[in-house]
């Protein structure tokens, strides 16, 4: 017996990082360059990309970032899901600027 476990609507746009219909997905995510998002959503994206990644100048600084974006990420539910893996690319980039900050 198959099921058709495909999640694709005809016809309307779903922006997989903040889960809303949208009328366009005009913008390539960071995260693979490929995934559709809304202009809303690149937004975000460029916004938190300067929040974690930039204007980083002390470890301590790093360290508390860190922190933040695992609790930011310990809310979200879904491990599979577009933001998730996002923030979990945002996550890999900025172990490798805290590696080489010198201590
Ligand atoms: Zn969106």
């Amino acid at each position: 017996m198959t099921e058709n476990y495909s999640t694709e609507t005809v016809g309307i746009d779903f922006c997989p990082f903040c889960e809303r219909v949208s009328l366009t997905l005009p913008k390539l995510s960071h995260l693979d360059k490929q995934t559709q998002i809304c202009s809303l959503c690149s937004h975000i994206e460029s916004m938190l990309e300067f929040k974690y990644l930039f204007n980083g100048n002390s470890r301590k600084i790093l360290e508390e970032r860190l922190n933040r974006i695992n609790s930011d990420m310990y809310k979200i539910e879904n491990i599979d899901s577009h933001k998730f893996r996002y923030l979990t690319m945002i996550k890999s980039l900025m172990r490798v600027n805290l590696k080489n900050f010198k201590a």
